[in-house]
């Protein structure tokens, strides 16, 4: 066989392997809405245990928590409301985000496959024009 054709078969296989490492890094890192929602809520658990630690410490320490000036009391004494109307706005925000980078990843995924596909072609072509006409594999 061609050494061009071997080349072109040994870049094949580099690139499908670059083509399994991308799919599955892209599964692991990026992921579809309710993945990237539940990492929210699990955020959102950590932020308040966090809180409430820390108002368990100032009242173990001596202080009045109804006095307190953190964000949440002030959310829940109804003192700053404009954190409630800007979480879903910006969840909104990060959820079209994902979709655009989930979708580009698909559209790279797709344009490596149609190169591998290519190349292929063009190593069966040289193939057959290294071994003549009549030949058919
Ligand atoms: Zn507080």
């Amino acid at each position: 066989m061609g050494i061009v054709a071997d080349k072109i078969r040994e870049l094949m296989k580099k690139l499908i392997l670059l083509l399994i490492t991308l799919t599955t890094f892209t599964h692991v890192s990026y992921a579809s809405f309710p993945v990237s929602d539940t990492l929210k809520v699990k955020q959102d658990t950590v932020q308040t245990e966090t809180v409430a630690q820390y108002h368990l410490r100032m009242q173990k320490m001596g202080f009045d928590i109804d006095d307190c000036r953190c964000d949440d009391c002030k959310k829940f004494k109804g003192i700053n409301n404009i954190p409630k109307n800007g979480e879903p706005v910006q969840k909104k925000k990060t959820n079209y985000k994902s979709l655009f980078a989930t979708l580009g990843i698909w559209l790279v995924v797709a344009a490596v496959v149609f190169a591998i596909w290519l190349i292929w072609w063009i190593a069966r072509g040289l193939e057959n024009f290294g071994n003549g006409p009549s030949v058919i594999t």
